[in-house]
This record gives structure tokens, sequence and C-alpha cells, in this order.
């Protein structure tokens, strides 16, 4: 209701804005449009000190023996209601990306991950294209915090993330599942191809040494367990069981080592940890 022409030149009243509400109005009126319900403008016009402001406009038709001679114009600046409405909206994207992200490693998290597991088994799905889960966990984890302490510990998973990212195109989704436990989604490759991309990340992984602040050089190994999406895998759920099932043979064989969900080879990558 209240106009407040804060523009810088502030003798131009009607004002642009206002002058493109009438235009809309006329063209809402062919088409029966507005009665006295709110309009709201946009572009918004600037301020005096060049922020954004709003405005709303409210019509009224003067109705006189049923013919509509003309209407009333109200229009109100809302710029601190618009304002506050674009700042929480800012705000909830920026929870969205927190509740997505794992506070450790800026990676995706288990939540995000499994989002887009499902997300992308729907398209091989619709689509025929092929997916492979990688699930890998790193060897002995627990002996580096217990050594070298948790702070170290912690540089360790930060440097596997980063290093994660680097090896991996930036279409294969990389994510954080838990504790020293990470997965990559690596799409539309043949498993031959998924093979090189899973042994390359294992050696990147193991030249990925840590140095702590006492100059320690920290080296590790990691698992590997390969699932593709094949004829039983039903659900995100079921392939991610599957990857965990390879996983757990690399372990129990011996870690340091790759392993497909039901083939397994007996031979470590290089030297065992
Ligand atoms: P394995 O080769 O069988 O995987 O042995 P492991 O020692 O890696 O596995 P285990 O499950 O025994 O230990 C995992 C350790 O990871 C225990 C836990 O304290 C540690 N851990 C989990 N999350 C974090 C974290 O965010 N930071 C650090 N520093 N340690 C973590
Ligand atoms: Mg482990
Ligand atoms: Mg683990």
């Amino acid at each position: 209701m209240v106009w407040q022409n804060r523009r810088a030149d502030a003798g131009d009243f009607p004002s642009r804005t206002f002058r493109r509400g009438l235009v809309l109005e006329k063209r809402t009126l062919y088409s029966g449009g507005p009665r006295g319900e709110p309009q709201g403008f946009q572009p918004p016009p600037l301020q005096a000190d060049g922020t954004p402001g709003y405005t709303l406009a409210r019509y009224i038709p003067d109705v006189e023996n049923g013919n509509t001679r003309g209407f009333y114009v109200l229009v109100s600046d809302v710029t601190e209601l618009k304002s506050t409405q674009i700042a929480l909206e800012q705000r909830i994207q920026e929870l969205d990306i927190l509740a997505a992200t794992d506070a450790l490693t800026g990676i995706a998290n288990r939540r995000k991950f499994l989002e887009r597991t499902r997300d992308e088994l729907a398209r091989c799905k619709r689509y025929g294209t092929s997916l492979t889960f990688l699930m890998m966990d790193v060897d002995h984890f627990k002996a580096v915090n217990d050594t070298y302490g948790h702070d170290a510990g912690d540089q360790l998973l930060k440097i596997l993330a980063m290093t994660m990212k680097d090896t991996l195109r930036a279409t294969d989704t990389v994510g954080r599942l838990g504790g020293e436990e990470f997965g990559a989604l690596l799409i539309e490759d043949s498993p031959m191809d998924v093979e090189v991309v899973a042994r390359r990340l294992h050696e990147a992984l193991r030249s990925a040494c840590v140095l702590t602040e006492r100059g320690q050089e920290i080296c590790f190994t990691v698992s590997i367990g390969l699932a593709d999406f094949a004829v039983g895998v039903n659900s995100a759920e079921d392939l991610m069981r599957r990857a965990d099932t390879a996983l757990y043979h690399a372990k129990r064989t011996g870690r340091n080592r790759i392993c497909w969900y039901g083939e397994c080879s007996t031979e470590p990558n290089r030297s065992d940890s």
C-alpha cells in the first residue's frame, strides 16, 4: 500500500516499474487477469544505494453499473519482505549442500552417495548403460590412528578423498560411506575399463603418503570391492551389498587388492600390507 520511490531519480513518478505494471495490467486484462489480487514485478527497480528494491501492486477495478471504468492501483514497497525471503532461500540452499557433504573430506556423504546411486541405477535401467559400484576401505587404519594419532588419521582420509577425486573422472561420483570406507560410481565403462580405473586408483593411493607434523611419512594401502549392475540387482542397496561382499573377500584374502563380486584374484597388488 505504501509506495516509497527510493530511486535515485526520485522525480520520476510514476516510476518505470509502476508504468510497467500498468502495461502488465493491460495484458492480463485481455486474458481475464487480476481483479484485486497482488501482482509482483520483476526485474526489481534499483534503490538509491544500488541494492534491488521490490514492489507489489494491487489492482482494484472501479466498476459502475456493471461497467469497468478503470482501476485503482495500490503499490507497496515489499523490499524488506522480499530480501528476507531471498536470504532464507539462499540459507536453505547452503543447508542442503551441508546436509549432503561429509564435513571432514568435503565429498558426498553416505546419504547423498546412495541417492546418486539410486539415480544412476534408474538411468541404467532406462537406457541400458552400465554402472559399477566401487567400494574401498583403508587397510589397517586403526593402526595408523594408534601409531600416529587421530589427527594424522584424519589427514590421511582427506588425502585419500582428494586423490580419489583427482584420479577418477568428474562424472564418477565419489563419497564417504563412513569411517575409512569410501565409494565411487563408475558409469558407462566396460569391465575392462573399470579394472584399469580401479588399478590406477589403487596405485595412486599407494603413492599418496601423508606427512605428519613431526615429519613422519605414513604410506597406506586400500582394498577395493567392485560390483556391476547386473541381473539380480534391483536396488542401490543390492548393488552396494555386492560391492561390500567383494570388499570383504579382498580383505579376507590378504588386503591391498581388488576383487570383483563373485570373482576374486588371490594375487595381492604388488606388496601386501
Ligand atoms: P581393516 O584392514 O580390516 O579394514 O582394519 P582397520 O584397522 O582399517 O579397520 P577397523 O574397523 O578395525 O578400524 C577402523 C578405524 O577407523 C577405527 C576408527 O577409530 C577409525 N575411524 C573411523 N572414522 C574415523 C575418522 O573420521 N577419523 C579417524 N582418524 N579415524 C576414524
Ligand atoms: Mg579398514
Ligand atoms: Mg572399515
